[in-house]
């Protein structure tokens, strides 16, 4: 059986490791440690990479491999676990979804050995992880005061991409090709079978999220034959596929109220907030111009003309949709059930 090596750093089949990799020093000289862990079966097969916190305030990832790693079934695991819990160390130590130079990690993918501090941790990622994996699972949130409903963003145009996103088992798989310099497209350009999970919002832990997506990984790990069959948590949360979606935004500035919350059916004409002016009478509607489901929502009552408000995504079976969100939240938000 082979030796997979970590930064120079053998692990054998049967073990599991903890790796802590070098990443670029700053200013004040000290050493700062990308955490890996390797979790390799006995048998050889499959190599999943699963990474968090890419952007470093996008917690719920980092949460969701901890419970991961604690799980028994690892023992009977067939090929290799690569879990990454904190990507972006230096976003993660500051609350922030970007690096000490401002740049966005997940825009700097393959990154260059020479290049800027996030051009070198991509480079660092993508030799020392990617390229000795045959699958990744890269984990988000929402962005800063933004929540969004658990979904894959995944090119269902693959078959087996889109069958990769139905085992994950989230109620709403998003078709996108992604975005150039993302790391799941320079994964995928280097032949390594990815998709994106967005769930919660930034510096925040939701319990939901992070179950459906621990399941999903588990899941997921099952099609691919990294375990043997599982009794899951029953649920009965099919995934509703779209290749549509569209972002209300502000047409006035002031302070919001919402009505709708996350998951939440929408018909054109449905006033979903109300824009005011804090300090008068004026008031403003935020309407829906198509049918959908709400999968992304600004928290921040303060808007700006302009902002981003809703994500809704159309779907063909929208009541079928609306179901499976429902589902998802009976089966998955039980808060005496603690991990
Ligand atoms: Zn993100």
């Amino acid at each position: 059986m082979s030796i997979i090596s970590i930064d120079g750093v053998d692990i054998a089949p049967g073990e599991h490791r903890q790796v802590m990799i070098t990443i670029p020093r700053l200013c004040d000289w000290g050493d700062l440690r990308l955490p890996v862990h390797i979790v390799r079966g006995k048998q050889e097969g499959p190599v999943l990479a699963v990474t968090g916190a890419v952007h470093g305030d996008e917690i719920n990832g980092t949460e969701i491999i901890r419970r991961l790693l604690k799980k028994p079934f690892l023992k009977k695991l067939t090929g290799t676990l690569i879990a990454v819990p904190i990507v972006n160390v230096f976003g993660f130590l500051n609350q922030d979804r970007y690096l000490v130079d401002r740049r966005d990690l997940n825009r700097s993918f393959p990154g260059s050995k020479k290049g800027s501090v996030a051009a070198r941790i991509a480079h660092i990622i993508m030799t020392e992880i990617i390229a000795k994996s045959t699958h990744l699972i890269d984990l988000h949130t929402g962005s800063l005061h933004r929540e969004n409903l658990p979904q894959i963003r995944v090119n269902t145009n693959s078959q087996p991409l889109k069958e990769m996103a139905l085992a994950f088992r989230a109620p709403v798989i998003l078709h996108s090709e992604g975005t150039e310099s993302t790391l799941r497209v320079a994964a995928e350009r280097a032949g390594c079978q990815a998709i994106l999970y967005e769930a919660g919002e930034a510096l925040r832990f939701d319990e939901v999220a992070i179950r459906v997506g621990l399941r999903g990984i588990t899941g997921l790990m099952k099609h691919i034959g990294m375990l043997p069959s599982l009794k899951l948590k029953p649920s009965t949360v099919v995934s509703s596929m779209t290749q549509s979606s569209y972002w209300i935004r502000a047409n006035h500035g002031g302070t919001m109220r919402v009505f709708k919350r996350l998951g939440k059916g929408v018909q054109p004409g449905e006033v979903l907030a109300v824009i005011s002016n804090p300090s008068g009478i004026e008031e403003f509607d935020v309407v829906a111009n198509q049918s959908g489901i709400i999968i992304g929502r600004n928290n921040l009552p303060l808007v700006h003309e302009g902002a981003a408000l809703f994500h809704i995504a159309s779907f063909d079976a929208l009541h079928e949709a609306a179901d499976s969100v429902k589902e998802m939240t009976e089966c998955f938000d039980n808060r005496e059930d603690y991990f």
